[in-house]
């Protein structure tokens, strides 16, 4: 992969608010395009999009980032909460029939870890785990210099891991998953607001908030223990619009980590890191598919 690092990618992130669009050389990011995510046409909104990034630049490859599951080919959103009308649009083919460049789907946190793993926090490291905390838990794995994404290319689904047997229902069907303790779905359950407003709390002082991001801390550690327990990474780096508030819940989350994973040497050595690259990674890690 990094004979072709000084060519040109384009990645594209698909969130459910915003799509967010690079063109990537040699590390940097050369262009850069922010739209309103659309609520229809996809086709044509996408077209549109690629042609006003892509510009006079001749371009290898075309990555994209999208909060989902894909189809075992990798061509389609097959299941998402959070965008309208996405679900079967096959955007390698429209997009490789279109412009006859090579276009790669993978999921959003997947490219996030990747992002993270070759030019962020992750940096250097064979195997890493990335989360992102925000309106759902997202998880990433790089495995010995590799993203890994299953056998069947869905994984890692580490935020509907069960970690409390009969729990809160989540928005997937499941009870108990750990996207119901560790993302704004705990705040707004908890006090009626999401995380944004409890980190305002916390800065004001307010009680209620402050104990609520120690116990928000505990519940990110709990999951981030099985997480060490099954891969042992060298850093798990977290990222995702909750990391605003780290100092508020970070200490509660990394103690709750050490005491609860297995292994003493994991324990010790496993480092825990604040991703570095912010809402670009995923677009970033999407260009660097190729
Ligand atoms: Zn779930």
């Amino acid at each position: 992969m990094t004979l072709m690092a000084n060519k040109k990618y384009i990645g594209i992130d698909i969130g459910g608010t915003k799509v967010y669009g690079i063109v990537f050389q040699n590390g940097e990011i050369i262009e850069e395009l922010r739209q309103k995510t659309p609520t229809n046409n996809w086709e044509e909104f996408l077209t549109n999009f690629v042609t006003s990034l892509k510009k006079d630049h001749n371009i290898l490859g075309i990555g994209i980032a999208v909060a989902g599951a894909l189809d075992e080919t990798k061509s389609f959103v097959e299941k998402t909460p959070n965008i309208k009308n996405i679900i079967g649009v096959n955007f390698k083919k429209l997009l490789e029939d279109k412009f006859k460049i090579e276009t790669k789907l993978e999921n959003d946190a997947n490219c996030f870890a990747w992002g993270e793993y070759l030019y962020g926090n992750g940096k250097g490291m064979k195997t890493v785990a990335v989360i992102t905390l925000g309106t759902g838990l997202g998880t990433g794995l790089i495995l010995d210099n590799k993203l890994f994404s299953g056998s069947f290319g869905s994984a890692p689904e580490g935020g509907h891991n069960i970690v409390r047997a009969g729990g809160v229902k989540c928005r997937c069907g499941a009870k108990g998953c750990w996207e119901q303790y560790a993302s704004s779905q705990f705040f707004l359950r908890q006090m009626g607001n999401n995380p944004a407003t409890v980190f305002q709390k916390a800065k004001d002082g307010n009680k209620q908030a402050l104990k609520l991001w120690k116990f928000y801390g505990y519940w990110v550690g709990i999951g981030l223990a099985t997480i060490g327990n099954m891969f042992e990474p060298e850093g798990i780096v977290i990222g995702g619009s909750i990391v605003r508030a780290w100092d508020f819940f970070a200490k509660d989350m990394e103690n709750t980590f050490r005491k609860t994973v297995f292994s003493p040497i994991a324990s010790k050595k496993i480092k825990i890191l604040r991703a570095k690259l912010g809402i670009k990674a995923a677009a970033i890690g999407a260009a660097r598919l190729f």
